[in-house]
């Protein structure tokens, strides 16, 4: 049998026994799959390097239907991500990315303009400037969640589908914007404030064009983590379980500890 060969970007690896290595990929043409290694963690060089986790790499192995593994046979690097490597900060918003792939993508669907989406999203952390990591972290979120089929609503009401009413806020349940009348108090509806709401329509707009300009408004930092939770929360609530994104969680921890350092005064104790 002769073994199949993709681009494929590396969500994780693990010591497989003393020599070897599984490494789950997202790749282009077959979707997640997981790869045995023989040897992988031989010595590193060129092969250890190509399957370690948020590089592009060419990859060859063979796919054999029915079965969880596959044998890798080859892989090389094609694409990697300088900064990325030496900024902690933006490690966290790349491993975000591929962990949020290896929770909500199930072995072997077919790739739907999604490693297209990892791919630039991993490229723009590399090279954005630290503030606007986050915008580039919430375009993901919203194009993977149309790649899933249930990307938000954000032009109308996701309730009655008026455009025409004043905006209440965002829905993670619903999975959308909710207008006023719909959003009134007593509703039962859980909504984020219309600030959030409308930085989303703004995320939204960029996400589908691939623009990386940023939403151009000033945010608190508060304010970038309730945008932050509002499409985590939308995560969670249409994919239907829980996401336990590790490098999400380190990510607010750093956060917590700065704005510590700006309270008291950096420098001082
Ligand atoms: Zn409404």
């Amino acid at each position: 049998m002769a073994p199949v060969e993709s681009r494929a970007i590396v969500l994780r690896s693990y010591k497989l026994g003393e020599t070897s290595k599984l490494v789950v990929c997202y790749t282009q043409e077959f979707g997640k799959v997981r790869l045995v290694a023989k040897g992988g963690r031989k010595g590193g060089g060129r092969l250890g390097a190509a399957l370690e986790p948020l590089m592009v790499s060419r990859v060859l192995f063979y796919l054999k239907e029915g079965r969880a593994l596959s044998l890798l046979s080859g892989a090389e690097i094609e694409r990697e991500f300088p900064s990325m490597r030496r900024d902690v900060v933006r490690m966290a918003y790349g491993s975000a990315v591929v962990e949020l792939v290896d929770r909500t993508i199930h072995e072997r669907e077919k790739d739907t303009g999604l490693f297209d989406h990892i791919e630039r999203s991993l490229a723009e952390m590399d090279q954005v400037s630290e503030d606007e990591l986050d915008d580039a972290l919430w375009r993901f979120e919203l194009n993977l969640a149309a790649a899933l089929g249930y990307g938000p609503e954000l032009s109308a009401c996701v309730r009655c589908g008026s455009a025409d009413n004043r905006l209440a806020g965002f829905s993670p349940t619903l999975g959308g914007l909710v207008c006023a009348r719909c959003g009134a108090s007593g509703s039962g509806i859980a909504l984020t404030t219309v600030s959030v709401a409308e930085v989303l329509r703004l995320v939204a707009v960029d996400a589908r064009s691939g623009s990386t300009s940023g939403v151009g408004v000033r945010l608190t930092r508060a304010e970038r983590d309730d945008v932050t939770r509002a499409l985590h929360d939308f995560l969670e609530e249409q994919g239907g379980h829980r996401l336990r994104i590790k490098s999400m969680d380190f990510l607010a921890q750093i956060r917590r500890l700065e704005s510590a350092g700006t309270e008291t005064g950096e420098g001082n104790d």
